[in-house]
């Protein structure tokens, strides 16, 4: 079988540190092209500064890899499915739920497969946690991702602007692990959000879900963290506790620890290429609405300026 001839398009932290090499590590794979407008590229691949000029004028590509900010995704993934390109986009999937549905609605009727990524569903403790949870009774879950966004976003202004979702950035990688190891549905019920008084997106938040059977779920977000950082789930069920911690890495039950290599983006490339290879699309927004819920629902309160 040929390989599935991919572009990877905005050249920026996640395509250089994990998309180039997973797509060099699968052979179901060829790099075809790189986008980006202030970027060289790499080595011995076509580049354009823009996803019109390689549709136009480059080497054909049958998949793009939209590893932008959210805010551009719609326009880039529009253009690409126009084409019959197969579309894998980073998380969040849309700055907007709507614009996800409608990129959803235009794959079906190409019949090109896309593809909203939640990379840390990816993470080796994540399926074992599920599996474990599914028969448990949960009776409370505390999500704590505490992380200094001087240490992992320098210099990312558009994290801050809105659709870029400050805080929620890295938070929605929880609610992408808690949407697909909880065993039932959960929602919002009241929230908190601290926004820099110079800046329009929240650098912390303070929530309270609970899921459908009553079992309180909090959330603690923070970009302010400095020294240790936590990427944390703990759920506390009727036959002990699953804590999920190093952002979903290292898994500990009753029964002990588990801690595996990263497997994330070879995991996303080898889904990807099953949803081209069966003409089907994965596209679940839950962890986006939920976070749409927390601006919705939450109170504002204004805290000191933010300055890098
Ligand atoms: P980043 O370092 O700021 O990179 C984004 C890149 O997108 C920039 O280099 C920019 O290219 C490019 N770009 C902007 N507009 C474009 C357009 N219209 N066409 C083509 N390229 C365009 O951001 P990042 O950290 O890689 O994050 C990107 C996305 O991946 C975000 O949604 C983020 O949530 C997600 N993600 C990030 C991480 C992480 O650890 N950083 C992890 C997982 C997922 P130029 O520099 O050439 O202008």
């Amino acid at each position: 079988m040929d390989p599935i001839r991919i572009a990877v398009v905005g050249m920026g932290k996640i395509a250089r540190d994990q998309h180039l090499p997973a797509i060099y590590g699968d052979a179901a794979f060829s790099l075809a092209a790189t986008v980006s407008p202030h970027d060289r590229g790499v080595d011995g691949v076509a580049h354009f500064d823009s996803l019109e000029t390689l549709l136009q004028e480059g080497p054909a590509v049958d998949a793009v890899a939209l590893c932008t900010p959210p805010q551009v995704r719609y326009d880039l993934a529009t253009l690409a499915l126009k084409r019959g390109a197969h579309v894998f986009l980073e998380k969040p999937p849309g700055a907007t739920l709507a614009e996800v549905d409608a990129l959803a609605a235009r794959a079906t009727k190409v019949g090109a497969s896309l593809f909203a990524a939640w990379h840390s569903r990816f993470a080796a403790g994540v399926a074992p946690a599920r599996a474990w949870l599914a028969d448990r009774r949960i009776d409370s879950v505390s999500i704590v991702w505490r992380e200094d966004v001087r240490v992992w976003h320098p210099g990312q202004a558009w994290i801050w602007e809105p659709g870029g979702l400050g805080v929620f950035d890295p938070g929605i990688n929880a609610l992408s692990i808690a949407t697909h190891i909880l065993p039932r549905p959960f929602f919002l019920r009241s929230g908190v959000l601290e926004r820099p008084e110079n800046r329009a997106a929240p650098i912390a938040a303070n929530l309270i879900f609970c899921d459908t059977a009553g079992a309180p779920i909090s959330m603690d977000l923070d970009w302010r963290q400095t020294g240790p950082q936590s990427w944390d789930i703990t759920v506390e069920t009727d036959a002990g506790t699953c804590k999920l911690s190093r952002g979903g890495a290292v898994l500990s039950l009753p029964s002990g620890t588990d801690h595996r290599e990263d497997q994330e983006y070879s995991g996303l490339y080898a889904r990807f290429a099953t949803l081209i290879r069966t003409g089907r699309s994965d596209v679940d927004t839950s962890p986006l609405k939920l976070v749409a819920d927390a601006f919705l629902r939450s109170r504002r309160e204004i805290v000191e300026p933010f300055n890098e």
